[in-house]
């Protein structure tokens, strides 16, 4: 499940201080993901961080780092061992934040009652309309999506970002304002990265 890490990030958390472990494969097709390789492109060429590893290591920061911030890829394909490793990591007193792309919003809500998640990066990656063609897919259900959006604003209403990558060509100022207004939230704007091989850190 786990293709990388970060022992340290100041950004990927707000607030906090965290580390940040990567998971492999994705069920979107991104055409500018820039974490193409352990998403889409050869996710099975990266051997497996056993999530020993990375309990171990997160023992070692406790009273250093406040959380860890889980990534990906789409970490929710991942189900319960995701589930799993997120309760292991909260059993420890870590914060846990997810990324995702808001394609599974029964996972959201099983962390939830779990007790498990505190903080949630949900990627709005485009108007609706524009959303098969900016995932690189040629049809979508949004219905999954739609329902992310009410979920996170309903059970995470303090600790929650929607944010949107400005893919050239492919997403303008006026998409990111009319979804805003749609979602009747806000959404933060990430720099667009060229997409490049993966690197991914080992321990
Ligand atoms: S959803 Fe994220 S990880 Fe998946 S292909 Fe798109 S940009 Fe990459």
């Amino acid at each position: 499940m786990i293709k990388g890490y970060e022992k340290l990030t100041l950004v990927d958390f707000p607030g906090h201080l965290a580390a940040t472990v990567f998971t492999g494969n994705c069920n979107f097709r991104c055409p500018w993901c820039h974490n193409k390789d352990i998403s889409y492109i050869k996710p099975d060429s990266f051997p497996d961080i056993p999530e020993s590893d990375i309990i171990e290591f997160m023992k070692s920061r406790i009273g250093k780092l406040h959380g860890l911030c889980i990534t990906g890829g789409e970490p929710t394909i991942w189900g319960e061992h995701l589930l799993i490793f997120m309760k292991n990591i909260k059993d420890m007193g870590f914060l846990v934040k997810l990324d995702t792309n808001g394609t599974n919003p029964d996972l959201i809500v099983t962390a939830y009652k779990r007790n498990i998640l505190d903080y949630v990066a949900m990627d709005i990656k485009n108007i609706f309309e524009k959303y098969p063609e900016t995932v690189g897919l040629k049809s979508l259900d949004l219905t999954p999506i739609k329902k992310s959006i009410e979920i996170i604003k309903k059970y995470f209403p303090e600790n929650h970002q929607f944010r949107i990558t400005l893919v050239p060509d492919l997403v303008f100022e006026e998409d990111i304002h009319k979804m805003e207004e749609i979602i009747n939230d806000s959404i933060t704007i990430q720099p667009y990265k060229k997409p490049q091989n993966t690197e991914v850190n080992g321990w």
